[in-house]
Parts: C-alpha cells; structure tokens; sequence
C-alpha cells in the first residue's frame, strides 16, 4: 500500500490516464475524488473502485472555472478531512489547422482546460499543503511539446506551458514541502485520443513511428503517475518524465 490513509484529487478521473490513475490509487489505500466535468462518467469510475472495495467520491468540475474548483476542493476537505495528492490529467485533445486558420475560441478553450486549469487546481491545493508542510503534485504535459508537433499549436502551447508551470510550482513551493513533477505521455490508448486521432484516421499511422510498434496503455503511464506521488520519488521535483515508447529517442 503506497498510498495508504492519503487523499486524492485526480482530476479527469472520468476517463483514460485519469481513470486508470484513480483506479490505481485506490488499490494502494488512497481515498480518491474523481473530479470531471463528466459527472455520469466520474460516478461510474467511483461505482468500479468501491466495487473492488476501493474509497472514492464523484465530483463534477470545470476545471477552467475557478468556483467549481473552490467548491471541489472544499468537497475533499468536507468528505475526507484532507488533502495529500493532486493529479492534474483533465484535459482538451484536439487537432487543429495551421495558425491562421485557428480561431480565438478554439485557442482560448484549449489555453483554459489544458493550462488555467492547471492552475485553478494548483492554486487552490496549495494553501492546505502548504499548510501541512507536505503535499504532491503530478501534471499531465505532452511528448508534443518536445518536437513542436504540428497537429495543434493550441495544444502543444498549452502543454509547453504545464511544464514551465510545474518548474515553477516546485521552484516557489518545494521548500515548503510541496512536490511537483510533470508528465509527458506519447500516444496512449484512450477514450481522449482515440476520439481525436480516430476521427483524422491517424492513430494506427502514429503507431508506426513508435519504435515499441504500439501505443501506450493508461495503467502504463498510472503505474508512473504513482511512482510520482509516492514516498519512492521523495527527492524528486520540478521535473518532466517521458513516457512514450522510445519515440522522441530515435
Ligand atoms: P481523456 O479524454 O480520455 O480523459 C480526459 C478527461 O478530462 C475526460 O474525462 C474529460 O471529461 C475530462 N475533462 C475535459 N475537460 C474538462 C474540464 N474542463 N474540467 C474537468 N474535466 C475535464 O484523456 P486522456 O487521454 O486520458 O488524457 C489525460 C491527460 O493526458 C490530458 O491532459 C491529455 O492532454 C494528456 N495526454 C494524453 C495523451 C494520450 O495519448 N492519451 C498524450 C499526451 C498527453
């Protein structure tokens, strides 16, 4: 039990890497709250790990809109007293044109899901890990920020801006006994990406160019995630781990 008596937030836990994440955690003694702005899929997620006789609590979020945020982090507080880890998957996948064609809408959507929102959740977890002098924060950035990939400027920007984000988080509030490291995920197996890289037809091509020759799976990148939260990375932070198959090292 790697988590035992902690309290969780993932946020995204209704689907794919967030899903799996809760899932997991709850398997390792952590009370979780699945926090998405999909509330019939955040309850199903809760159903499966009390099923398996898991702790965990449904709360519906827009990540992008700062009372709802308020509000979930008060349910964590009201529901279980506490708060230890929070995990940052939420998240918009999208393709985009090239940048003339990219409307303001589209690029503001993106910045406020994938990169606000990230830091509504930060801000509001740190005054109570602060407080306890102990906390841990994982964010999900993307292996697209490291080639500037082309398929979304939105989103490879947003992304770009999670790990900065993370550098600084750690850099402000490490010493007082907060970490933060950052994820960057190639293509893993979801309901996310198989919606956006289904719809273009790429995601079997895009699995070609991985030299393990497939893409990855959620409890893959969970089991990592984990790693990240627990006692057995306690002297890392401010860092960014790629998980993707080899692809960005060929
Ligand atoms: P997913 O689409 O399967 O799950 C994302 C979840 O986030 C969904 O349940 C969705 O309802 C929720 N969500 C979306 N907008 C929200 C909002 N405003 N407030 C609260 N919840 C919201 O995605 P996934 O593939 O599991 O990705 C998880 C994270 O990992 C994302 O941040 C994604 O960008 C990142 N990532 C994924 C991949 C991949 O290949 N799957 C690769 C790199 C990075």
């Amino acid at each position: 039990m790697k988590l035992d008596g902690m309290v969780a937030i993932v946020t995204g836990g209704g689907s794919g890497i967030g899903e799996s994440t809760v899932k997991l955690f709850a398997t390792q003694g952590a009370s979780v709250v699945v926090a998405d702005i999909d509330y019939k899929n955040a309850e199903r997620v809760v159903e499966l790990v009390e099923r398996s006789g898991g702790k965990a609590i449904a709360v519906q979020v827009d990540v992008s809109l700062w009372p709802q945020v308020d509000a979930m982090i008060q349910t964590t507080l009201d529901t279980f007293n506490d708060l230890n880890i929070l995990v940052n998957a939420a998240g918009r996948q999208v393709h985009t044109p090239d940048i003339t064609e990219v409307s303001e809408d589209e690029w503001v959507k993106v910045m406020d899901i994938n990169l606000k929102g990230v830091f509504f959740c930060t801000k509001a977890a740190l005054p109570i890990m602060v407080n306890k002098g102990q906390g841990v924060i994982v964010n999900l950035s993307s292996a697209s920020v490291l080639e500037g990939q082309t398929f979304s400027a939105p989103y490879s920007v947003s992304k770009a801006g999670v790990e900065m984000f993370t550098k600084i988080t750690s850099s402000q509030y490490r010493r007082r006994g907060v970490r933060v490291n950052c994820i960057l995920p190639g293509l893993i197996d979801t309901p996310g990406s198989r919606n956006v890289e289904g719809k273009l037809g790429t995601f079997d091509s895009f699995v070609k160019t991985i030299p393990s020759a497939r893409s990855g799976r959620p409890d893959e990148v969970a089991h990592l995630i984990l790693f990240l939260a627990s006692e057995e990375s306690s002297f890392i932070s401010g860092i960014s781990v790629v998980i993707d198959g080899g692809r960005d090292a060929q």
